[in-house]
This record gives structure tokens, sequence and C-alpha cells, in this order.
């Protein structure tokens, strides 16, 4: 593909109306009919976070020497979700660009801090996993923890769920061995919503002197406030003793732009091993805290601003506005007959699956798309995931309408099972050949990331990566 910067550049005008229309494709988040990756708030807010952001917009806090505004803003960020977290005499962090960046720098310095400790030379290259640190993951943890395991060679050990989705502590007990450096809950995980206890993994990191990560990547600016709306939940913040660190996102439920989540650790003791430092380097000194090199200022002002902008009063109440939605859904799935929700959501995200042999869920998901929405999939087991924003107070009473209109029209059409995304999920759940499934994901990222840069265009219509990904493994299925 032959495509050059412009010689001579084009307008403003042009390139700014180029840009509106590329977006024709894209799902459309302000209509209330997308359950992830965006959390709308308002326009007003929305206006007011751009030009916090854009004050900023050219200043890098990866020399905070040169930028002592943004050094100070990540500071007072820090402090303020100390003090949210119940750490606020001690705990200690910095910011990163999000949830999986926090996550890959947990990761990495318990691993760092194990090597300390054991004094152990991990045998990289000799391809004996035994000698590799371990961390126990519930099965529901998010999946940034598998990509921290391929960056950072650690092994994970995966602890089963009980039946409220939870992780089974009793589980996790047994597979701590002499290599395990690190135990991970979740408040609340992505899948399920639920909160995994984590009192009792506390007490189990204490007992075998283990460090303990809360991932509230998603729940880290809602829980607090919807505890503070007096509803019921078990601890899982920095009042836990066994808690040694915790990760946040600002631009998940904190409304914050894009590229904000706080780490955070219970002392010094854990933080240092996170930090990069060389005194070698002919560029000069060289320090840095976290993954990133230039650190665009936009986000920390960004984040700041949303904080002191938004306030706990306005938190507590959109956090309640959230939950009365949530239930309201929650409630209205349960009520149809067939589905039920997975586990006991502590939170405002949730999954609901088939208990009906009559109702395959995708095909569900399907007849739900056919109406507007969009919807996410989850597997292990087949079920439907939803995030809900304060946006979706104007629509929940529609899903649940169009809900019920879906699961009526599966249930007189079978032959849906076998038919579109359906099929496809279907067929990955009971595939014998993950690997196949693996090879042919590599294969597709690939072909995205090549010279044309494409995303096989196998169906026609506005249809999603995953819709996508359906049509290329029901082909791979056929050619069985
Ligand atoms: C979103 C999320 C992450 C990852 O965060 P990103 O900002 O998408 O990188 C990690 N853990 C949980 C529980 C999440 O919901």
């Amino acid at each position: 593909m032959n495509y050059q910067i412009p010689q001579e550049g084009l307008s403003k005008e042009v390139v700014l109306e180029r840009l509106k229309q590329m977006r024709h494709s894209d799902v459309d988040y302000n209509s209330g009919k997308v359950w992830s990756l965006v959390y709308p708030y308002s326009k007003e807010h929305l206006d007011f976070v751009k030009s916090a952001y854009n004050e900023y917009f050219s200043e890098n806090a990866l020399n905070p020497m040169a930028f002592k505004s943004l050094k100070q803003m990540e500071n007072e960020v820090v402090r303020m979700t100390a003090d949210l977290f119940h750490g606020g005499d001690f705990a200690v962090g910095n910011l990163s660009s999000g949830g999986t960046e926090s996550l890959l720098l947990a990761v990495k310095t318990y691993r760092d801090r194990f090597r300390a400790k054991n004094n152990t030379i991990i045998k990289r290259f000799t391809n004996k996993s035994t000698d590799l640190p371990e961390m126990i993951l519930p099965e529901s943890a998010h999946i940034a923890f598998n990509k921290a395991s391929h960056y950072f060679d650690v092994k994970i050990v995966y602890a089963p769920l009980d039946a409220n989705k939870r992780v089974d502590v009793a589980a996790v007990e047994k597979l701590i061995n002499k290599n395990t450096m690190l135990l991970v809950g979740s408040a609340p995980s992505y899948p399920f919503g639920t909160i995994d206890p984590i009192e009792e993994l506390g007490q189990l990191a204490i007992k075998h002197k283990l460090p303990l990560h809360v991932d509230a990547c998603v729940g880290g600016f809602i829980l607090p406030f919807v505890e503070k709306n007096n509803r019921a939940l078990p601890l899982w913040d920095f009042r836990v003793a066994g808690v040694t660190s915790i990760s946040a996102d600002i631009h998940k439920y904190g409304f914050a732009a894009k590229g904000a989540s706080v780490i955070l650790y219970r002392s010094m003791e854990y933080l240092r091993h996170q930090f990069f430092v060389s005194s070698e380097w002919q560029g000069g000194m060289f320090v840095s805290p976290a993954l990133l090199g230039t650190r665009p200022g936009g986000a920390i002002a960004a984040a700041w601003a949303t904080l002191m902008y938004m306030g706990q009063d306005n938190y507590t109440q959109t956090a309640e506005k959230i939950m009365q939605t949530t239930d309201k859904l929650t409630q209205g799935i349960a009520q149809i007959e067939g589905l039920s929700i997975l586990g006991t959501p502590h939170a405002s995200l949730f999954a609901y699956h088939s208990v009906s042999e009559a109702i395959d869920i995708y095909a569900v998901g399907d007849q739900m798309e056919k109406k507007g929405w969009h919807i996410d999939r989850q597997q292990k087991p087949a079920c439907l995931h939803a995030m809900v924003s304060p946006i979706h107070s104007t629509t929940a009473q529609a899903y649940l309408n169009d809900l019920q209109q879906a699961v009526a029209h599966v249930k007189q059409h079978p032959e849906l099972k076998s038919q579109g995304n359906a099929a496809m999920y279907g067929m990955m759940a009971k595939l014998p050949m993950r690997g196949m499934i693996q090879n042919e994901l590599l294969n597709l990222m690939e072909s995205m990331y090549s010279v044309e840069g494409k995303a096989p265009d196998l169906e026609s219509g506005k249809k999603d990566f995953k819709t996508q990904l359906a049509a290329m493994l029901i082909k791979i299925k056929d050619s069985f």
C-alpha cells in the first residue's frame, strides 16, 4: 500500500471534516446502547475534561523536575486516591496510563521483590517453568495479568471460583508453594462484577507472608461511593490488613480522560521495586517510575481536574444513580424466564446466562445486536455482559423490553443456535484445538497490522471486532 504524507498539507477544515467522517462506522456510545469501552457522563462534563486536558496538552511528565506542576498533580491524585482507599497515612504510588499498565507494574514489582528476597537467578532461557515465580489468580482475573505473565516470565496458577463467582479461598491456599510471589483478588472482577473475598485472602497473605494485590481497576472509583450510599459491600481496600497494593482506573468510573490509572502500594518497601534507575546511559542519568518514557501531561491534568471538579458528593450521587439502573437491569433480567444473573454482582457490571435448554444465550445476543445494541459476549460459561454508565438510565427499560423479545424469538427459532455469532461461540466452547484458535488470532493480528492494515472484511455492514472474528472462526470450523 502506497500511502504518503501529503506533499502539501490539506486545509484544517478538510482534515477536521475527514476526522468526523471516519467516525461513521464506530459504535455510537452516546446512544446508551453500548455497554463497555466508554463511560459517557454528560456533554458538559466532557467539555470540562477536554479543556483541562488541553491546558497541559504539550507538557511531559517524563521529567518531573522540569514540570513540577505535573508532579504536584500526580502527588495530589495519589494522595486523594490513597485517602479514598483508607491508606491515606501510608500508601504510596504513581499514576499510569491505564489499568493494564498498573497491573503490568504490580506484577513486575512483585517479581523483582521476589527475586531480591530469594536472591534467585531466574533461568529465563531454560524453559523450566518450575523455576519461575508464580502468581495465584482467580479464574476471573483480568487478562492484563496474562499479558504481564507473558512479558515478565511469571507463571500463572489459576484458582477456581465458587458458586457466587468469587475466588475459592481454600483452593488458593492449596496452590501456595515456595515459588508463590503474589496473591490476587478483584474488586470487582470484570467478567462477573463480583468482589473476591478480600478479607479472607488478606488473612492468607499474612499467614503465608505473601503480598496481595487487589485489582480495583473498574471498581476503584465507584465502590467507595456505593459504600457511602449505605449499600452493603465486603471490605476490599487498605482496611484489610493483608492488602499490599491496589490498582484503580480514573478513566473508568472516575470519568477522567483516557490514560489515567493509579497504582498504590502499602509502603515504599514494595514501590521501590517498581522504579527503574540508570546512571550509565550516554544520554545522562535516568530515573523512571513506570513503563512509559514520555508521559502525556494532558491525561494527568485531566485526572486531577476531574477529581477536583466532581467532588465526593457528585461521585456519591452518580454512584447511586448507576446502581439504581443496575438494580433495575439485574432484577428485570432475573424476571425473564430462562435467564439468570451469574453470581451476586457487587457493583455496576454483571453477566447473565441461560438456564434453559431452549435458549441459546449467544443467539439472544445476536438478536439484541439486530435491535441495535452493542453486546459483549463472554465464555466459560457462555454469557452476556454489561457495564452500566450514567447514560443507561435512559435506555435500561428499552434494553429489558428488547431482551424479553429476543428471548421469546430465540425460543421460537431454535435454528438460530447454529447461525451467526451463536454458532461461532458455541463451537469455540467445544473446540478441542484451542492452540489452533490461538494461531488464527495471531494471524488476524498480523493481517490487521500488516501494510494493508485491515481486519479481514468477512461480513458486510457495521460489525464489531468480535463479529469479524466470529465469521473468521466459522470459516476455520468449516475447513475441518
Ligand atoms: C478495565 C480493567 C483492567 C484494564 O484496564 P485498561 O485501562 O483497559 O488497561 C484491569 N482490570 C479490570 C478489573 C478492569 O475492569
